[in-house]
């Protein structure tokens, strides 16, 4: 029997949360419900919790990095089971466009994400397309689980860094994101891993889940660490997980010759200056990287053997949504992932 009461925590005005009850529909035949077992706060949640996001309009249910059981299938489904351990990929794609059928459907003209329709997984259970399930290795708890979904953005943005044996990194910026590509560098077979961030406390977990070197650039010019490290080389790929300005210069400033930088922080401010003769002088190159596509999978089986509990900082029942909220934004309470559990 399929339940038929979802409780749903939704942010009704910025950063107050309120729970609400409603029913769950019937299931379409390519549809599962997943019964909510830990769902993490991304960097994004608080973004659209500030009532500023312009596609996720309040009030919300946020949530899109979660785990959880098979509760219920429709007809169709044969991929997963009652009862399967899953996470969830939450975008939506058309499989219609050019992009979609290319199988690029990161590309999709019209993708969006289950968040922003109302199935947000601050909740006992959420809706999804069976495709977009994933069973859980029995490496992966529930909680380390959840931790997939911003695995894959590291996972999508090493990959189109397409790190090298041997390489040297510099990654600006060690909140969650950062370290996770951190992570997936070292596994990548980069030799030496930088990681750059104002806390001493992230840059210790840093070094803990991958990075190699830690510099404190509050305490130390950046540009001058990196040269000091690499004498005077440069790196070869850089990554920019802040949306800062300054670090997008640091990120382009620091290297090597014919080096890739990789832009994945969010810009509040978009516009930025930079030396456009640097792309002539030195031959580098600046992409983006944002979202998944086909890197669910890629993370899943890294996980394996990257440390994710050390990423889960705090926990809460999915009751106490607020004060998890109020700690993921204070800065003093040294969060990188606050987990909930219905
Ligand atoms: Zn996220
Ligand atoms: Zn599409």
């Amino acid at each position: 029997m399929q339940p038929s009461i979802n409780r749903i925590g939704e942010v009704y005005e910025p950063f107050k949360v309120r729970f609400l009850e409603r029913p769950i529909p019937p299931l379409a035949p390519d549809e599962v419900l997943v019964r909510v077992k830990a769902s993490a706060i991304c960097g994004s949640d608080l973004h659209i919790a500030r009532g500023l996001h312009p596609s996720a309009p309040l009030p919300v249910t946020i949530g899109h990095e979660f785990s959880g059981d098979i509760a219920a299938v429709g007809s169709d489904v044969r991929k997963v089971k009652v009862g399967a351990r899953v996470t969830v990929e939450p975008c939506i794609v058309c499989g219609k466009c050019d992009a979609c059928r290319h199988g690029q459907y990161g590309y999709c003209e019209q993708i969006s994400f289950t968040y922003r329709n109302g199935d947000g997984a601050m909740a006992d259970y959420v809706v999804v397309k069976e495709p977009y399930v994933y069973e859980l290795p029995d490496y992966l708890t529930y909680e380390t689980g959840a931790l997939i979904e911003p695995l894959s953005v590291a996972t999508h943005a090493v990959r189109r860094a397409d790190i090298r044996l041997g390489e040297t990194v510099l990654i600006i910026g060690a909140g969650a994101i950062g370290m996770m590509v951190a992570s997936m560098c070292r596994r990548s077979g980069a030799a030496e891993i930088i990681i750059a961030d104002f806390s001493d406390q992230r840059l210790e977990m840093a070094l803990q889940v991958g990075a190699t070197v830690a510099v404190n650039s509050g305490r130390e010019d950046l540009e001058e660490a990196v040269a000091r490290i690499t004498h005077g080389k440069g790196v070869d790929k850089s990554f920019e997980c802040v949306g800062r300005e300054s670090c997008f210069l640091q990120a382009i400033m620091t290297l090597k010759r014919n080096g890739t930088a990789t832009i994945v922080g969010i810009y509040e401010k978009p516009q930025v200056q930079f030396p456009a003769s640097r792309l002539v002088t030195h031959e580098i190159h600046i992409q983006g990287a944002q979202g998944y596509c086909w890197d669910f999978p890629i993370a899943i089986a890294a996980a394996r053997d990257i440390p994710l509990e050390k990423f889960i900082t705090h926990t809460f029942p999915l009751d106490q949504l607020q004060q998890a909220l109020d700690t993921a934004l204070d800065r003093n309470s040294g969060s990188i992932k606050v987990i909930l559990k219905p």
